[in-house]
This record gives structure tokens, C-alpha cells and sequence, in this order.
């Protein structure tokens, strides 16, 4: 599968890597909107948040926790978000949730 996370998840593309699990991998974002930019991704294969199991759905909000708390954002604030979907803007078809903190983020959503 021609799938850009997959190839990350499997080491075949290098990625800047800041948590890993048995299921789940975080990695900085290659376009950070914010000083803290990370990508959580399950390591299995699956489009977007529609396709998420419960197992995946508790193991990728865990990792976005332990991330928030390694990048040193946990008590500043950040924001956990996935896109899903074309007017979603999601461009990558891999399920992910970026991590954004070390600033103070904008109120708008969208
Ligand atoms: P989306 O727009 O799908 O919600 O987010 C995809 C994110 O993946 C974007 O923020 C983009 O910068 C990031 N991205 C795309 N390709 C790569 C890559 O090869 N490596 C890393 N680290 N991030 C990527
Ligand atoms: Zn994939």
C-alpha cells in the first residue's frame, strides 16, 4: 500500500520519532504549526477516524497524553486534533491526531 504513514510506521521513510508503543507511533510533524507539532498514529493501517477500533481508539488518546506530557505541554495546554475527511482537510489517509502546543493556539477551529 502506497500509504506514506505506513512506510513511517515501518521505518522505510525516517521520521523524527518522540513516542512509541506496541500500536501506536508519534512523530514531529514535517510542517510544525507550533513549536510542539506531533503526528499519533496507530501503526495498523486505517483511513481515518471512522475505521478506528475501540482497542486503537484507547491506545492512540493514551500516546496523545504521553506525548502532551513528553514534549512538555501537558500543564501549558495544547490541542489534540484529527482530520477526517475531505472537508475535514485531511490530506493524509492514514488515522492521525497532531499534537499542538508551546503557544498560545488560535480560538478558531476551522
Ligand atoms: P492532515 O492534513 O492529513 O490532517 O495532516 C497531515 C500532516 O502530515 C500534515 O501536517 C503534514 O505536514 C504531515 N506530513 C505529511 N507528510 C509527512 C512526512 O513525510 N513526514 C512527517 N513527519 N509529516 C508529514
Ligand atoms: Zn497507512
Amino acid at each position: 500500500m502506497d500509504c506514506i504513514f505506513c512506510k513511517i510506521a515501518a521505518g522505510e521513510i525516517p521520521s523524527d520519532r518522540v513516542y512509541e508503543d506496541e500500536f501506536v507511533l508519534a512523530f514531529r510533524d514535517i510542517h510544525p504549526q507550533a513549536p510542539v507539532h506531533a503526528l499519533v498514529v496507530p501503526k495498523k493501517h486505517m483511513k481515518n477516524l471512522l475505521e478506528c477500533d475501540d482497542g486503537t481508539a484507547v491506545a492512540v488518546l493514551n500516546a496523545v497524553k504521553a506525548v502532551a506530557k513528553s514534549e512538555g505541554v501537558s500543564e501549558s495546554g495544547f490541542r489534540a486534533v484529527t482530520n477526517c475527511g475531505p472537508d475535514g482537510a485531511q490530506s493524509v489517509e492514514h488515522l492521525h491526531f497532531h499534537v499542538l502546543g508551546g503557544r498560545q493556539l488560535s480560538g478558531r477551529m476551522g
